[in-house]
């Protein structure tokens, strides 16, 4: 999780496309830019520099 929960609980409510890497809500079955139908939930794990 990220520093702000308000910001993790916006993230996570957030799919990205795999064609075009545009985010859509949560909800949304196909991408609003590209109209391609798969997506996958952002990542909430954030890397972490060493
Ligand atoms: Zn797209």
């Amino acid at each position: 999780m990220g520093k702000f929960p308000v910001a993790d609980a916006e993230i996570s409510h957030t799919k990205i496309c795999r064609k075009c890497k545009g985010r859509n809500s949560f909800n949304a079955i196909r991408c609003r830019r590209c109209g391609y139908s798969s997506m996958r939930p952002k990542n909430k794990v954030v890397k972490r520099k060493k």
